[in-house]
């Protein structure tokens, strides 16, 4: 047996299982629950539904979406949540030698991604206000340069001009990552991304869509980055079930989904504000549907406080130029109250 040596210094994704909590907002999932029609679709599911394989690249999903962008289903690739269309179109860009640009911090599992495709990331930290380095990135001249706005985990959005900028000026392809775009009026740029060659833009159904447990995810680009990245994820990828639910919850309930974003950033902004002014906390201005917090203190001692009042935070150590910090999940009202009441106590 030879496992490849390089696993060895791949991390594996193995977040700590916390039992005993009573209010979770470590992963940025949607608190007011799922849309109606998706749990609908999914308790009048047949027999044949299960008994059968999916479609083969989920194509009922990708027209809906199509007709709604008003862009073709061949500028659309869905996959097993936007982790899988992300890992897809690194493997599909993975050429020899091959190298991919990202923030830091950004999203962990982008550099994961790329290693296990034997392409090598370059980390570009943010600057130092905390803003994306669209210079940084592109002096890297990487094929593949990956930004998310608003970024996890620090919530700051990028500009759509700056995006547009770094669209026109980059040597290879851009991956877009707008899993909490939902959240923010900053941009919306499937269909710029659906009018280019170089351009990926992922959109994910596990956040502000309140799906995360199907793993529903998508990329919109042009038809022949979008092949590429559908032969390099493979067939069958998007579940029956999990396809059926996404297009219900698209066709019948984006009024809920707006609605539940609108709320999230209400939420979200009331808890920033009642962690500003704290002492050694700095709130950093999120576009996502959570608040982030760098710290002058231990994340981790702060992150149990928290848990023996039974809520689950994300501590971050050691993050490139910013050190410790917390993402906590904005949540419904009474939630956000039970975490505001919590503060005085857990910064004291
Ligand atoms: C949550 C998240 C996703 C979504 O991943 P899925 O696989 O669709 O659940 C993608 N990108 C970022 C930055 C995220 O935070």
């Amino acid at each position: 047996m030879s496992i490849r040596a390089d696993l060895a210094q791949i991390p594996l994704y193995a977040p700590p299982t916390l039992e005993g909590l009573s209010l979770d907002l470590r992963d940025n999932v949607n608190l007011w629950g799922a849309p109606p029609s998706a749990l609908a679709s999914l308790q009048s599911a047949s027999a044949a539904l299960l008994r059968d394989y999916p479609r083969v690249s989920a194509s009922a999903l990708t027209s809906a979406l199509a007709t709604q962008l008003d862009i073709a289903p061949a500028q659309i690739v869905a996959g097993c949540g936007s982790d899988d269309v992300l890992d897809a179109c690194i493997r599909a860009l993975a050429t020899d030698g091959a190298t991919l640009a990202h923030a830091d911090p950004s999203f962990s599992m982008v550099p994961t991604f790329a290693r296990l495709n034997r392409v090598t990331p370059i980390a570009v930290p943010l600057r130092a206000d905390g803003a994306m380095d669209i210079d940084g990135l592109l002096a890297t001249r990487a094929p593949i340069i990956y930004v998310c706005s608003p970024n996890n985990p620090t919530g700051t959005a990028t500009s759509r001009a700056e995006l547009l900028r770094l669209f026109d000026e980059a040597p290879g392809i851009v991956v877009l990552d707008e899993a909490y775009a939902e959240f923010t009026d900053a941009h919306d740029l499937r269909r710029a991304a659906a009018e280019r060659e170089n351009v990926l833009v992922t959109r994910t159904f596990s956040k502000a869509w309140g799906l995360a447990g199907l793993r529903v995810g998508y990329g919109v680009g042009g038809v022949d980055l979008v092949a590429a990245v559908t032969k390099a994820r493979g067939p069958y990828k998007v579940n029956a079930a999990a396809e059926a639910a996404a297009t219900a919850a698209l066709t019948h309930d984006e009024a809920w989904m707006r609605d539940v974003a609108q709320q999230t950033r209400i939420q979200r902004d009331r808890l920033a504000a009642a962690l500003r002014g704290r002492v050694g906390v700095s709130v950093w201005a999120s576009e996502g549907n959570f608040v982030f917090v760098s710290l002058q203190r231990s994340a981790v001692e702060l992150a149990a406080r928290f848990r023996t009042r039974g809520i689950g935070v994300r501590a971050f150590t050691g993050l490139t130029g910013i050190g410790d910090a917390l993402r906590i999940g904005a949540a419904r009202p009474a939630e956000t109250d039970r975490v505001i009441a919590a503060l005085d106590e857990v910064f004291a």
